[in-house]
């Protein structure tokens, strides 16, 4: 595909979905496809006086937006869900052109959109606080959930729209205009869902203020006007550590609530009884899907000795012939890595592991199209020690493999690291999956049994600890974050005792 080809299509796909791109002048923002390596588009960068005004707007269609009944403003998402079936294949091309992913990778993620939608709707009649028994007689006690303020939506390249609407669709139905800064790599499918957002608030009409959501196009400077802004009630950052540990404090600071969805470390652990194929396939997924770059992508393995040379030659063959090649011309389960700083970092990790007498199998580039592109096979590394570049990510496809005997040393292992995002055990063994469940087990936000780290399904929150950050989003409660709770006690006595028997008479 060439260049003016793939920028053809990419301002074709924008405005099926409704989205002009207005160009940036001279020194404005590239968007670069890292299917090409080359250019798609320019953007103007939008400076901290234009966060300033849209935090203004957002505060203002807040205050109309808190007052429409949760069931309403449910009615809005149910709409952009309907919205988006209709925009599904366009919005799955632009992450496919942005981010390298393939087509069906691209259309899961707009599908992640779609079910996130669907459980929002079903949220906004069911916002429940509880009742409390009160220990005082004739009073009564209740929780109420009220609208949070604006929310601070900030993306990473590698999920350049899911994790938004995961936000965004609760932020919604609990009553949060969204202010959405998408990477400075990954602008235009933000754009694109904006667009495709704006169609949904036109049918659903002029009860929708206007700043009800907003696109902030930058780089971390834009962010961070929006990290600093005291009027933004919530920050939901997804991205690297690095980044959180910029943002976290800073929100703190100024009392700000935050959602950190961080870098992971994330693995398996293979048991002697665990069904081999099925590991097998779960592992060449979590490892080298999506190339590697998933915030979830299986990095390290720890094997058991006794299935050791059963399953490291079968990976081996899967490594040797896995197709690396551009997604949208042919059927490559492996597509680019996201630039040539990423290359970099994955050549420095393998050197690293060289070092460390990792025996490192495949992991060198591949020749796709431009020169400007960059295209790896992914990296099986055998390591004699869990150490060195092995306890942090590179994102990038490299999975370290280590032996274990006991099944205690590999949790403890698997424990040793930062990130605390995502894990999973393959085993048929009772004992040893809720071993690797329990309390002493895997110290993650996700921990799976006989599925790979990766692919996540909206309905449970999503999020890890540790130097993942400790956020949660998407499913289960999560939405509690977007809206603020109040202790409500009724006093409907005569009498006006005092809790815990404090007596005060004033006569
Ligand atoms: P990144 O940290 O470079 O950028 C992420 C976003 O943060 C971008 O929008 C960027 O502009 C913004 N940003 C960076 N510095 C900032 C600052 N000081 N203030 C405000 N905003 C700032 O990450 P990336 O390279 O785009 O994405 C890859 C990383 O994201 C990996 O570490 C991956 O594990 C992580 N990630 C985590 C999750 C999760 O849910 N835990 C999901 C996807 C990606």
């Amino acid at each position: 595909m060439t260049t003016p080809d793939l920028r053809q299509i990419t301002s074709e796909t924008m405005a099926a979905c409704g989205a002009t791109i207005a160009p940036g002048a001279e020194g404005g923002l590239e968007v670069v496809s890292p299917l090409t390596g080359q250019p798609v588009a320019r953007l103007a960068v939008q400076d901290a006086a234009a966060a300033a005004a849209m935090v203004d707007r957002a505060q203002a269609a807040f205050r109309a937006w808190r007052m429409v009944p949760a069931p309403r403003r449910g009615e809005l998402v149910r709409l952009f869900g309907e919205e988006l079936r209709r925009a599904k294949a366009d919005l799955g091309r632009m992450v496919s052109i942005e981010a390298g992913k393939s087509p069906s990778e691209g259309l899961g993620e707009v599908q992640e959109m779609i079910d996130i939608c669907d459980f929002a709707v079903g949220l906004s009649r069911q916002l429940y606080g509880l009742t409390i028994a009160t220990e005082r007689p004739g009073h009564r006690m209740m929780e109420t959930w009220h609208p949070l303020g604006v929310v601070g939506i900030i993306t990473a390249f590698n999920f350049p729209c899911a994790p938004w609407c995961w936000n965004a669709a609760l932020a919604l139905v609990c009553g949060d205009p969204v202010i959405w800064k998408p990477s400075e790599k990954t602008p235009l499918t933000a754009l694109a869902c904006q667009a495709v957002l704006e169609r949904a608030v036109a049918r659903f009409g002029a009860e929708a203020p206007e700043g009800l959501s907003q696109v902030l196009v930058g780089g971390p400077e834009t962010g961070e006007a929006l990290v600093d802004s005291d009027k933004v009630a919530l920050i939901s950052a997804t991205g690297s550590t690095r980044m959180g540990r910029i943002v976290g404090p800073k929100v703190a600071a100024r009392f700000g609530r935050c959602i950190l969805e961080l870098g992971g470390n994330n693995a398996g652990i293979v048991c002697p009884s665990a069904d081999m194929d099925m590991a097998l396939r779960a592992i060449a997924f979590g490892a080298m899907g999506t190339a590697g770059q998933r915030c979830t992508t299986m990095r390290r393995l720890f094997v058991h000795d006794s299935v050791y040379d059963r399953i490291v030659p079968a990976l081996k063959t899967a490594y040797s012939s896995v197709t690396v090649g551009n997604p949208l011309e042919t059927a490559a389960l492996v597509g680019p890595l996201i630039d040539r700083a990423a290359l970099d970092a994955m050549a420095a990790a393998l050197e690293e592991a060289s070092a460390l007498g990792g025996i490192v199998h495949e992991g060198g580039r591949v020749a796709v199209g431009p020169e400007t592109s960059v295209y790896v096979r992914p990296a099986l590394v055998e390591m004699p020690v869990h150490d060195g570049p092995v306890l942090r990510e590179t994102f990038a496809p490299i999975l370290y493999v280590m032996r274990y005997t006991d099944l205690d040393e590999a949790i403890e292992m698997h424990n040793a690291v930062g990130g605390g995002l995502s894990s999973a055990i393959f085993t048929t063994d009772l004992r040893e999956m809720e071993t690797f469940l329990s309390a002493r087990g895997s110290d993650c936000g996700i921990a799976n049994v006989n599925i790979g780290t990766s692919g996540a399904e909206i309905g449970g929150a999503f999020g890890g600890e540790k130097e993942t950050g400790g956020g949660r989003e998407s499913g289960s409660d999560a939405w509690r974050a977007y809206m603020r709770r109040a202790t409500n006690t009724v006093n409907y006595s005569r009498e006006l005792p005092l809790a815990q028997g404090v007596v005060f008479d004033i006569g």
